[in-house]
């Protein structure tokens, strides 16, 4: 059984048919129609689609004017892209330690993180249940800092009946194959900040304006775009978006009711007020648990798992240029060896679910460590 399997079909064959056909294959009308779709149910003004959540993260820091020597406040457990952004613009993540019940920067620790240099905060939403933004967004103002939501999981998220991508000042979404809808590979900046969105789209677009018969190159920009290639794939994933986030979440209930039995094994919970979108259905187990003997075991049964995502400062290039000790960031370093992925995608039948659970419960069983 695989971690995810993506959702296509003859919708987004057609989709891919029409452009080629057309012959109009970079971004243009079906790119900006994708586009509109993501404000809708992100909630914001504008939304620029980009090559991936990678690029769009950069792209977001070079818009608001992020330098090298600035530093950038990051949560310590994401998908390194989140770092390397922040790294790619020549500043410094700063890493804040997460809360263990969610996975999510812990809003507590964050304004010991803000120094000087600070200039802007990138919470995530891990695997898809929005960071705890009221606080985040509440302590960034008061030090004038803007926040970027690193959105990547979180298409069709809620905080409060806000959508995910419209909670700070920008918000980026990714569409690769593991994510909530993809396009292959691409992304999506959010924002309802109008000078933001304008400098974006510059930038986005090799730092070009149109002028009367020539473009005029007025910032050294990059081809972030997404094509209309993508855009098309993407606009028929939007058509399956509602099916697919109540899939994930009838989906991701069941299996949670399934665990709770489970000696060992805590199922991931949404805070009163956050829709998760499940992106990723991810399992903290308890420290006496070899978490990657449970992922061989379950190999071994033929279901696919994975870690939650990565303690940036236990990868060999954090390491090195940071140094930053396993106790400074205690639930990170936790998450980073106690977090599992299990599959989770609308397809799943009930037997598939048992089949999960039933392997998990022998998993567990074998991969208890001895007490010390
Ligand atoms: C997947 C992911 C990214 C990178 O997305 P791409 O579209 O593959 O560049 C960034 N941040 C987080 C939290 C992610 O999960």
């Amino acid at each position: 059984m695989r971690l995810n399997v993506p959702l296509l079909d003859d919708q987004e064959l057609a989709a891919v048919g029409e452009v080629l056909a057309s012959g109009y294959l970079t971004q243009g009308a079906r790119t900006a129609r994708f586009e509109r779709e993501i404000a809708e149910v992100a909630g914001t003004t504008h939304a620029q689609a980009v090559s991936s959540a990678t690029t769009g993260l950069h792209l977001a820091l070079v818009g608001l004017g992020i330098q090298p020597g600035d530093e950038v406040v990051i949560p310590g457990f994401s998908f390194p892209a989140t770092a390397n952004a922040v790294i790619q613009q020549g500043a410094t993540p700063v890493f804040v330690d997460i809360q263990r019940s969610t996975f999510n920067l812990d809003p507590g620790l964050l304004e010991s993180a803000i120094t000087e240099r600070t200039r802007a905060v990138m919470p995530v939403h891990a695997f898809g249940l929005c960071a705890d933004m009221d606080p985040i967004v509440a302590i960034a103002d008061r030090h004038g800092l803007p926040v970027i939501e690193d959105a990547a999981c979180a298409l069709g998220g809620l905080y409060h009946g806000r959508g995910a991508g419209s909670l700070a000042t920008a918000g980026v979404f990714s569409f690769h194959p593991r994510k909530i809808i993809t396009t292959a590979e691409g992304g999506m900046i959010t924002t309802d900040d109008d000078a933001l969105a304008e400098r974006i789209a510059v930038l986005r677009a090799h730092g070009a304006v149109r002028g009367e018969l020539f473009m005029e190159f007025v910032e050294a920009g990059f081809n972030y775009r997404l094509s209309d290639v993508h855009a098309a794939i993407g606009s028929a994933q939007m058509r399956k978006l509602p099916m697919i986030l109540h899939g994930r979440r009838t989906r991701a209930a069941e299996l949670t009711e399934r665990l709770a039995g489970l000696d060992g094994v805590h199922a991931p919970v949404a805070p009163e007020g956050i829709e998760h979108t499940y992106q990723s259905y991810v399992v903290r187990l308890d420290d006496d648990i070899d978490r990657d003997a449970v992922i061989r075991a379950m190999r071994a049964k033929d279901v696919e798992t994975t870690l939650g995502t990565y303690g940036m400062h236990l990868q060999p290039y954090f390491r090195a240029r940071f140094d930053i000790a396993d106790d400074a960031l205690p639930e990170t370093t936790r998450a980073h060896h106690q977090a599992l992925t299990l599959p989770l995608y609308p397809q799943l039948t009930d037997d598939d679910l048992d089949t999960i659970v039933d392997a998990l419960r022998d998993s567990v069983a074998t991969s208890r460590r001895e007490a010390a």
